[in-house]
């Protein structure tokens, strides 16, 4: 609360701050970075030995990396680059054996799984199956039945470790993000994502409906961990998140903050809906029975994000209306007004 607490949400009250690249952003950066180098030298040299066609396809290779190289540098956009590199990549790697026929099919071995690194596991198999399938109508007629065939079987072993690989990959991942984004008590969001949500709703660079942020502070919670002991205080804690869940949309979230302190973020909802909401679970609280024959109740400070705010802005008035939500007395909500 205003008066209390100095520190607010970390790293939130940068609006401009340089934006960080994701993973996928990296890894995709990293190999058309190294795909440069590895493919160049090779269109030079088959430039220098006047081989036109392949040195062609060589260089057209590189120019298309470059191209996505900056793309991604400057918009940071994935998606359809990672899907188009991988379509360049499985192209020309198709072209070359089609020139050249069986002496270049070990390039289909890198190629292929970097689609994995790329793109979702079904869709680089479908591309890579796409591929295969090419290859093998390339080079039928050209090799021993035998050597193509373990060619082929070896294509396939390597895609079917991938998938599961890459299956395995995103599980875990998922597992991590749930931990790493999630209270341990609770199940309610957690700080960090907390700021990241601030900081979503807050960028100055994108449009978001109207967002109202609702901040609890349990009352006298000292008390119910003196007179009842922790265990039992940390089930008021989450039964005040189920309580919660009950009554907010699917669109709000719930987050704690620290402590016995909660935000709600309502996205989408006014300053007057926000309020109604705030009253509603106040007065839920109230008179539902988190400890038998107990009163809980909790104090809230609503603040709506104005355009061109920062979200420790945000933050710091829903905070300092939960300050005088205390100082009126407990058990009440206060509400900033709607700054322009
Ligand atoms: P106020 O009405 O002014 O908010 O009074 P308060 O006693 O609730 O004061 P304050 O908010 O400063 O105190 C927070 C207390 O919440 C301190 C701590 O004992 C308790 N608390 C914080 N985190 C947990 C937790 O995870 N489990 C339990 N059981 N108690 C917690
Ligand atoms: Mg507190
Ligand atoms: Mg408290």
């Amino acid at each position: 609360m205003s008066g209390q607490r100095e520190q607010l949400p970390l790293g939130l009250d940068t609006p401009k701050r340089r934006r960080n690249r994701s993973k996928e952003e990296i890894i995709l950066l990293m190999l058309c970075a190294l795909s440069i180098p590895s493919i160049f030298p090779f269109g030079i040299v088959r430039l220098l030995q006047h081989n036109w066609v392949l040195a062609a396809v060589d260089l057209a290779i590189v120019a298309g990396m470059v191209c996505v190289f900056l793309y991604v540098l400057n918009t940071g956009r994935v998606r359809w680059a990672s899907i188009l590199v991988t379509i360049f990549y499985s192209s020309g790697m198709l072209a070359v054996i089609f020139i050249k026929g069986a002496p270049l099919v070990y390039w289909v071995y890198p190629t292929m799984i970097a689609a994995y690194f790329m793109l979702k596991a079904h869709e680089a198999l479908l591309i890579n199956t796409v591929s295969l399938i090419a290859m093998l109508f390339a080079l039928y007629g050209q090799m021993e039945l035998l050597n193509l065939s373990s060619i082929a079987i070896t294509i396939i072993l390597i895609n079917l470790f991938s998938t599961i690989f890459s299956y395995r990959t995103n599980l875990q991942h998922k597992e991590l993000n749930q931990q790493a984004e999630h209270d341990f008590l609770t199940g309610v969001g957690n700080r960090r994502s907390l700021d990241r949500c601030l900081a979503k709703l807050s960028d100055p660079r994108k449009t978001y409906p109207e967002s109202c942020l609702l901040l609890f502070d349990l009352d006298h919670f000292k008390k119910v961990n003196d007179q009842f002991g922790h265990i039992i205080g940390d089930q008021v804690l989450v039964k005040l998140c189920n309580l919660i869940a009950t009554r907010i949309r699917n669109t709000d979230s719930v987050f704690r903050y620290g402590g016995e302190e909660f935000v709600v973020i309502a996205v989408g909802a006014n300053l007057t809906a926000a309020t109604r909401l705030a009253e509603e679970l106040r007065a839920l609280v109230e008179v539902t029975p988190l400890i038998e024959n107990f009163s809980i109740t909790v104090s809230i400070g609503v603040a709506k994000i104005t355009p061109s705010e920062t979200a420790a802005s945000w933050f710091q008035r829903a905070d300092a209306m939960l300050y005088e939500a205390k100082q009126a007395g407990r058990n009440t909500v206060r509400v900033a007004a709607e700054k322009n």
